[in-house]
């Protein structure tokens, strides 16, 4: 009998998979088994030979998983906040939250006292404003929508002064002075690239203008013969001028990095208290929390945000306002309690001693597969555009002898993909970017491709 006519029926599949649909419904149970299916008349159009018997292609389904595009990978870089890896981590309890946020309907804008509609920023509004000291606040898709609405429903056809030394580009396409074009404000610099004084914002100052604004460099630093306005200076120049401060701060903090061995900045709470009208910055930066651009400040201009139509482009989803609300309300609970729920704060909080262990105990296992591995004393960066001249001491592992690149490119194609690092010509992995269960996978990796290294 030709092989084709051997090929079980759905039916007859379908009555020797009831473990396949206990576990995960009749759907799909159908749709793996439809995959397998078309693989068997695949491989027996290609001359195969495969085993059509029921009990075999039903294991077949059992073993087929859906493959999404984006998926879990082993962040072994070192880089603590990857924007191309997607910044923020949530731990298992902000993943049993957002689950159940998820998969129900929730209160977002709903009141539950009154049963009538509620406001969907109410919640997360009051936590900021006990966390920052501020009078209003208001969360939206990403800080660069956060600058967009702030300079749009603010100070749109007006003038604003902004300093030459902070007209940064973050990533490849956000520039301040082409979001301002964008949100119909007028861009006035003043001052140097390296210095800017009070007086060069006082003289700037006309009719025309509309506020005061001074950006967070971020991702560059100026050294040598530089100054710059701080934003106390700058808060009593706006109001005898009765203009509003704007101050986008990039990564907002609520806590002080110098417990990590970063350089102090100040706190969102310590821009507001030093007079700023409205501050913004991300949610998943520093912040720890997921991408969301969140506006603090005065009253007045927050509600005037509030009601432009253009927040209703940029409002964050139930998800978001979810993972912000465990996040806010972890900083709530003091900063230790913060740093041990937050992942991102609890990667920066690693130390040396710890990182050097943990990649000694990673070192044997890789060297165990028979790799040439050492452990070498490096620096992994913050990430996210954040402190980008200042790195944190770390421990890393290093393979020798097979080339980096080749290495590198087959751990990238493994079950869940290896990204790491490559130093000195070789392929390191950093454990201060790394989670529970990373060194298994890393491992599995490794053993799976070893062949391969080994001939190259
Ligand atoms: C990172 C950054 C932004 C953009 O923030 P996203 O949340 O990534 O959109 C804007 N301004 C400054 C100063 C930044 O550092």
């Amino acid at each position: 009998m030709s092989l084709w006519r051997q090929v079980p029926a759905m039916n007859d599949l379908l009555k020797a998979a009831t473990s396949l649909v206990d576990q995960y419904g009749l759907a799909e149970t159908k749709r793996r088994l439809q995959k397998v299916l078309g693989e068997v008349r695949k491989e027996i159009r290609a001359g195969q030979v495969p085993n059509v018997s029921v009990e075999t292609l039903v294991a077949r389904a059992q073993q087929k998983e859906q493959s999404y595009h984006l998926r879990p990978v082993v962040n072994a870089t070192g880089t603590v906040l990857h924007t191309n890896l997607g910044r923020s981590l949530f731990n298992k309890e902000a993943m049993a939250h957002l689950s159940a946020c998820g998969s129900a309907y929730v209160n977002v804008e709903y009141d539950l006292t009154s049963g009538k509609r509620g406001l969907r920023y109410e919640n997360v509004e009051a936590q900021l404003c006990r966390l920052t000291g501020a009078e209003a606040a208001l969360v939206v898709n990403n800080n660069a929508a956060a600058v967009l609405l702030m300079l749009q429903s603010l100070v749109a056809g007006k003038e604003v002064i902004i300093s030459r030394g902070e007209l940064v580009e973050i990533g490849g396409s956000f520039r301040i002075p082409d979001v301002m074009a964008q949100s119909g404000a007028q861009l006035v610099e003043v001052g140097a690239t390296n210095k800017t004084h009070l007086f060069d914002y006082e003289q700037a100052i006309t009719e025309e203008t509309g506020a005061l604004l001074k950006v967070h460099q971020s991702n560059f630093r100026q050294v040598g013969f530089t100054e710059a306005v701080d934003v106390s200076q700058l808060s009593t120049l706006a109001k005898q001028a009765h203009l509003p401060l704007f101050v986008d701060l990039g990564s907002g903090l609520l806590l002080d990095m110098s417990r990590f061995g970063l350089p102090y900045e100040p706190t969102v709470k310590e821009v507001v208290a030093a007079g700023a009208d409205v501050v913004c910055f991300s949610g998943d930066k520093l912040l720890a929390g997921p991408q969301a651009g969140i506006l603090v400040g005065k009253k007045k201009y927050i509600n005037a945000m509030k009601t432009s139509p253009l927040l209703r482009a940029l409002r964050v989803d139930k998800m978001t306002l979810a993972a912000l609300d465990y996040c806010l309300a972890a900083y709530e609970e003091g900063d230790e309690y913060a740093i041990a729920q937050l992942p991102t704060l609890e990667m920066l909080q690693r130390s040396p001693k710890q990182l050097k262990e943990r990649s000694i105990a990673l070192c044997q296992n890789i060297q165990a597969l028979g790799y040439k591995a050492e452990v070498w004393s490096a620096e992994s960066a913050v990430g996210g555009g954040a402190y980008p001249e200042h790195c944190l001491p770390t421990f890393v592992v290093a393979i020798k002898e097979v080339k980096a690149e080749t290495l590198h490119k087959a751990l990238r194609q493994a079950k869940t993909p290896i990204i790491g690092r490559i130093y000195k010509q070789a392929l390191c992995f950093d454990p201060r970017s790394l989670q529970v269960g990373d060194e298994e996978k890393i491992i599995a990796a490794l053993e799976a491709i070893k062949e391969e290294a080994r001939t190259e």
